[in-house]
């Protein structure tokens, strides 16, 4: 996998814009979706010590669990195909007569599927006593070794301690553990929660990192468009004019409501003047196939 997933492409792009220099600000954006198609962005950070640890174990297959969008899922089935380990997918929901772009990829990745309705999905103890011999990995990376993997990302940024505040998109709070663990105590961490309601956040992130009391760090609600995975016109309109203005590609999911975030907190003046901001751009792109063909210009 060391030989696909090329992390030196990783670069920091500026965001050059009005609005910023109007307020005296400067924002770059880590570009980790650049360092592989299909694990693209925090995914690879998040899953590498997993996998590690599964081929020092010597097993022979390692399941998880997801959504039909997932891209952990995808990210799984990929790296496994690499890591000639196999794979099980148990996915939240009835199997649907069309199948995601995401899992078709994964089915062709060689990965196992099991549908299982919402209800059952919750009780994952039960679903993980039907197997035997497998490595399990916690539904999106959340875990110590995800959060280890994800404290390799902040240190990618050149200059990294010159940055006042640092915003990425949360999911299960994984990559932001690692963050903030990453971090320093003289910057912020922001994370833009993408699911409407969870109120779990700030316990999971703390039960990656522990106490960690120098360490600054909050979670913006009210940015989800709708709830997990909802993209309504005005996302797919922001996404397209984000890449027009500024050469930036975003996903769905997670990185258009975290830049359009940024932007609305700028715009609210939530950024004292002369702050240094850094959004993580954590990946994901390959969400937006399960687009309709010609929504996105990029
Ligand atoms: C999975 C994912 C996230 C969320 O990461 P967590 O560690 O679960 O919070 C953010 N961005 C992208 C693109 C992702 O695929």
């Amino acid at each position: 996998m060391e030989d696909t997933v090329d992390i030196k492409k990783v670069y920091t792009q500026t965001i050059e814009a009005k609005w910023l220099l109007e307020k005296n600000l400067r924002l770059d954006v880590l570009r980790l979706d650049v360092i592989d198609k299909i694990i693209s962005g925090n995914k690879w950070f998040k899953l590498k010590y997993y996998l590690q640890d599964a081929v020092e174990k010597g097993v022979e297959t390692i399941a998880t669990f997801g959504g039909a969008y997932s891209n952990h899922i995808i990210a799984i089935a990929y790296a496994c195909k690499l890591a000639g380990i196999k794979s099980v997918g148990i996915i939240r929901g009835e199997k649907p007569e069309k199948l995601s772009h995401t899992l078709l990829m994964a089915h062709e990745y060689g990965m196992d599927m099991h549908f299982v309705s919402r209800l059952a999905y919750r009780n994952k103890e039960t679903i993980k006593a039907d197997f035997s011999n497998v490595y399990w990995v916690n539904e999106g990376g959340y875990g110590i070794k995800g959060m280890v993997g994800a404290k390799e990302i902040l240190p990618l940024t050149n200059d990294g301690k010159s940055y006042s505040h640092i915003v990425c998109a949360v999911g299960t709070g994984t990559m932001m553990a690692g963050i903030i663990e990453a971090s320093n105590d003289h910057q912020e961490v922001i994370g833009i929660s993408v699911m409407k309601g969870n109120n779990e956040l700030l316990k999971n992130i703390s039960g990656l990192t522990g106490k960690n009391p120098g360490k600054k760090y909050k979670i913006i609600e009210g940015y989800h468009f709708g709830g997990y995975a909802k993209h309504p016109p005005e996302l797919i309109d922001f996404m397209n004019s984000t890449f027009k203005k500024h050469q930036l590609p975003t996903d769905i999911i997670y990185t258009s409501k975290t830049f359009y975030a940024v932007e609305q907190m700028i715009l609210n003046n939530t950024f004292p003047p002369g702050s240094k901001i850094i959004m993580i751009h954590s990946g994901g792109l390959q969400g937006n196939l399960s687009l309709p063909v010609n929504s996105l210009c990029f």
